[in-house]
């Protein structure tokens, strides 16, 4: 029997702000065990939580971007359950009445993943396991979260890595969240089932947990995947539970049998009013939604030109869009927009991720690499200086111009000088010469090399390559 895998996918998601949900604790990163806590995230008695008004804008932000239902009256719902990093027995979540229903998010052009929900709840604390005591950190306990939730429509292991590479690439754009996975601020659960090919029913599943990483989604999905064909041709049957990913040996584990949610005796919490989003703040909030990346892209092929391939990779950013636009427009129409797309591309989104520089405060200014392009596009210098002048750039901070000047590196555009090294590199060379009258047409290769190299590259490759072939020409008996 053939069998397909159906795959549904819940994604926690830090709302980026400044305190935490329900109390002014700090929530920012890398903070002493316990230094980010009080009373009210502890779960002290007698204490009451105070709903953030801007972690609710951020989730509003997230509902309009995916073009989710946002319901008018929402609940905050009490999940209970025992466990030493939740310090009140239950988290505040939503349950049956989530602010967000539907929606979808839009991976490509031509591929997009339905949502069954959002709903906004706290995060719990961090158990440290240590071999002689386990601790407990709760400056995570009460950090805004969203969880998204997809309908069980995925059909493969890479469906599931590109929905959440651009899920993570629209909070961020949408300025919700850093989706930093390293620090745990946007963390993906698997559902993973399968059915025979044809079959409308959804098949046994199993919950995947900890993937910290978008490479492990696929290779968890891919195994599990493969466990559950092989023990239902094997003739035993997938049991309903939630795994673990061992990222060392590549197996999914059991890590405990699967709660209903009857388990958890959801109930409305009594310290919270009913959560009120009417359309006037609906509409305070959509005009606060940046163009998201897909019409984005869509714009840069558009008014650029830009090859699809090129304008994905710009828009998976808003701040690498940003600066490649501010450097289109500082070349004042002289450069091609696909060539400052190369650059923006090869050299500066590199050198950003090396360096770690944040894209409002770049290294290479928009002006600066807009003035290294015009020098190319004037044919100063060839697009091979380009790159040693950018080094320097780099280096020195200095303006290229004054780098070309400093180092002598105009670009020789003049005839008579360029015919006169053609020339000797000839002379040097007949062997190849030879070569090249008796067809081999590989040696013009050869040839450019030595020319570029006998001037250190300053001579304009195009008129050397026009030159060299007339010259080769005439020496034909
Ligand atoms: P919970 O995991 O809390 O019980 P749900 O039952 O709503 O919540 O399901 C959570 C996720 O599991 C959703 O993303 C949904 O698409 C997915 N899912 C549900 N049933 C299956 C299934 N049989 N196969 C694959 N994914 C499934
Ligand atoms: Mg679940
Ligand atoms: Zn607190």
């Amino acid at each position: 029997m053939q069998f397909e895998p159906v795959i549904g996918l819940e994604v926690h998601c830090q709302l980026a702000t400044e305190s935490k949900l329900f109390c002014g604790c700090s929530t920012t990163f890398g903070a002493a065990a316990n230094h980010h806590v009080c009373e009210v995230c502890l779960g002290m008695p007698g204490t009451l939580p105070v709903l953030n008004k801007k972690a609710v804008n951020f989730a509003i932000k997230l509902a309009l971007a995916v073009g989710g239902k946002v319901r008018e009256q929402s609940v905050f719902a009490r999940k209970q359950y025992f466990y030493p990093d939740l310090p009140k027995g239950y988290q505040i979540t939503q349950f049956d009445r989530p602010y967000c229903e539907g929606g979808t998010v839009q991976v490509n052009a031509n591929y997009s993943v339905d949502l069954i929900r959002i709903h906004i709840e706290e995060d719990a604390g961090k158990n440290i396991h240590e071999r002689e005591a386990s601790h407990v950190d709760y400056n995570r306990a009460g950090i805004p979260l969203v969880e998204i939730v997809t309908k069980p429509v995925i059909k493969s292991a890479a469906d599931a890595a590109a929905y959440l590479r651009s899920l993570r690439s629209l909070v961020r754009h949408i300025g919700i969240s850093d989706g930093n996975l390293e620090e745990g601020s946007f963390r993906c659960d698997a559902n993973v089932s399968i059915r025979p090919v044809g079959s409308m029913n959804l098949g046994t599943r199993c919950e995947i947990k900890n993937l910290n990483s978008f490479r492990n989604v696929e290779r968890a999905i891919t195994y599990e995947i493969e466990r559950q064909k092989e023990l239902i041709s094997s003739g035993s049957k997938v049991i309903q539970q939630t795994l673990l990913f061992d990222a060392e040996s590549g197996r999914t584990l059991p890590m405990r049998s699967k709660e209903e949610s009857h388990d958890y005796r959801y109930f409305p919490d009594p310290d919270l009013p009913l959560l009120h989003i009417d359309t006037e703040r609906l509409a305070a909030v959509e005009r606060e939604l940046p163009e998201l990346p897909l019409a984005m892209s869509a714009r840069f092929i558009e008014n650029y030109g830009l090859p699809e391939h090129d304008a994905d990779m710009l828009t998976q950013d808003r701040d690498v869009a940003s600066y490649f636009e501010k450097s289109v427009s500082a070349t004042d129409g002289k450069v091609p927009a696909k060539i400052v797309a190369n650059w923006v591309i090869g050299e500066i989104v590199p050198l950003a991720t090396e360096q770690k520089w944040n894209f409002l405060k770049p290294v290479i200014s928009c002006n600066g690499l807009a003035a290294l392009l015009k020098l190319i596009g004037i044919g100063t210098i060839s697009n091979k200086i380009a790159k040693s002048v950018f080094e320097e750039m780099v280096k020195t901070g200095e303006d290229p111009q004054s780098i070309v000047n400093r180092l002598g590196l105009i670009q020789v555009s003049d005839e008579d000088a360029i015919i006169k090294v053609v020339d000797q590199i000839l002379d040097d060379n007949p062997d190849q010469i030879a070569q090249f009258l008796a067809g081999k047409e590989k040696v013009l290769g050869f040839f450019v090399g030595q020319i570029m190299r006998a001037s250190k590259g300053k001579m304009n490759p195009g008129l050397v390559n026009t030159i060299l072939i007339k010259r080769l020409e005439s020496r034909r008996g």
